[in-house]
């Protein structure tokens, strides 16, 4: 890991809803100094001009040497949004790294949000001992992000580490939000966990805060369904250990607290391949909703040296 101590960049979160920036010197992230603006709804230009309105109010007491962003959506190697946006349709097509170092006259680097995510806690969470570390998102869906050997794993077209989409079988039981059928997302993620809880219980209005309820409670029903979600999880976990041979992985997200983790590495040990059933490391996220931010900022002060701005 090669964090240049005194170097401060900012880290700007991207989300539907919400813009959320802060200055990190070095390693050194302090929640109490995001700062937060709700994301623009017009064009992309007020996306941007939100963006620098941030980065100067951090600049007020802070020199800051790059910004990194991290943002929804496939970006390619020249800070580029390329296909579509999540809930941002306006972002598609943005010349994002471009329009911002035109703006703030200092180099940019922007970079996926479960790229980020991934990246921060390998930076500074729960994956800063290793070269090699998978996230895992467990939310609404699911996000993915794959560091191999120091590196974020982006795919030969900017759009790997889709994980969510691992089809666990072909029975054509659930449909994907992505149109296919029965994707890991479509079993372990938020809405996945959802969909099981009301083929078991027989409350319409079950949501997964009154179905933890129940499980703390001891339900039996709430007991089933929260073991065969640990086994929808732990089939997607074992598929990723099976191909990456990871040193870790780390799991972030809404979801990441209802997780019994011995007893997902017990399900865990049942579909590992035997050679790797002795390294599962599969440990909570310590960034919560921050990884993201945290993470642009950490790659914005590593990738340094080599940000070249694209506008002198
Ligand atoms: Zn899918």
């Amino acid at each position: 890991m090669l964090i240049n101590d005194d170097v401060t960049t900012v880290g700007i979160d991207l989300g539907g809803t919400k813009l959320a920036a802060a200055p990190m010197k070095g390693s050194v992230f302090v929640e109490s100094e995001i700062i937060k603006e709700a994301t623009p709804s017009g064009t992309s230009e007020d996306i941007i001009d939100t963006m620098c309105k941030m980065v100067k109010k951090i600049q007020e007491t802070h020199s800051i040497a790059a910004v990194g962003v991290s943002t929804a959506g496939m970006v390619n190697e020249k800070g580029e949004m390329i296909g579509s946006c999540g809930n941002i349709p306006s972002w598609k097509g943005t010349k994002v790294k471009k329009e911002l170092e035109a703006k703030l006259s200092i180099p940019v680097i922007v970079e996926n949000d479960a790229n980020c995510s991934a990246y921060g806690e390998y930076a500074i969470g729960s994956g800063k001992d290793f070269k090699s570390m998978i996230m895992v998102t467990l939310g609404t869906g699911i996000g993915g992000g794959i560091i191999i050997n120091d590196q974020i794993w982006r795919g030969a077209h900017f759009g790997g580490g889709e994980i969510g989409h691992l089809k666990l079988h072909s029975n054509r039981t659930r449909r994907c939000t992505c149109g296919s059928w029965d994707c890991w997302e479509a079993y372990a993620s938020g809405t996945g966990l959802n969909n099981t809880a009301r083929t078991y219980l027989a409350d319409p209005n079950i949501n997964n805060y009154s179905l933890m309820d129940k499980y703390n409670h001891g339900d039996a029903d709430a007991i089933e369904v929260i073991s065969v979600w640990h086994d929808h999880v732990a089939q997607g976990i074992a598929s990723l250990i099976n191909s990456f041979d990871p040193e870790a992985v780390v799991i972030g997200g809404g979801l990441a607290q209802f997780i019994n983790y011995p007893n997902l590495n017990k399900k865990l040990k049942a579909r590992v391949v035997d050679a790797l059933k002795p390294y599962i490391n599969v440990i909570e996220g310590k960034l919560a909703n921050n990884s993201g931010m945290v993470g642009a900022a950490c790659l914005a002060n590593v990738e340094l040296a080599n940000l070249k701005m694209q506008v002198a």
